[in-house]
């Protein structure tokens, strides 16, 4: 990823956290996917009344970029306005299925740190497709 590729997603995961739903928690979060081809795919949290059915930013991208028959996603930008949003571990292991290299971009106004997700989560449930 080169500096303007990731400065293309961080805009797209801010973007999207102004359309954030968090009537709960009033944390909006934004996220973004750069796929293989340079496609970008967008999503913010959108939280629910039965807590359970929330789903993180970070998925709603990926699954953006999925139903739209895109699967080899390279990077992920997480966006939030005034803390560091580090991925849940459910959001880490969508990613895990469809790149273990993930690059993993974390944003606020005031920072930005790179991580690759294997130091995330180093011990990913995964089934060898080449077996399937
Ligand atoms: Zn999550």
């Amino acid at each position: 990823m080169n500096d303007y590729e990731i400065n293309m997603l961080v805009d797209a995961a801010k973007e999207a956290a102004d359309k954030a739903y968090v009537p709960y928690s009033e944390f909006p979060i934004g996220a973004a996917v750069m796929c293989e081809d340079g496609t970008i795919y967008n999503g913010c949290n959108i939280e629910n009344a039965s807590y359970s059915a929330t789903v993180c930013a970070e998925r709603v991208a990926i699954f953006k970029a999925v139903s739209d028959g895109n699967y080899s996603i390279k990077a992920v930008a997480v966006y939030s306005e005034n803390s560091m949003p580090i991925p849940c571990g459910t959001c880490l292991q969508v990613m895990a299925e469809f790149n273990k290299d993930m690059k993993i971009y974390v944003v606020s106004d005031d920072d930005l740190n790179a991580f690759d997700l294997i130091d995330l989560l180093p011990f990913q449930f995964s089934i060898d497709k080449e077996s399937l």
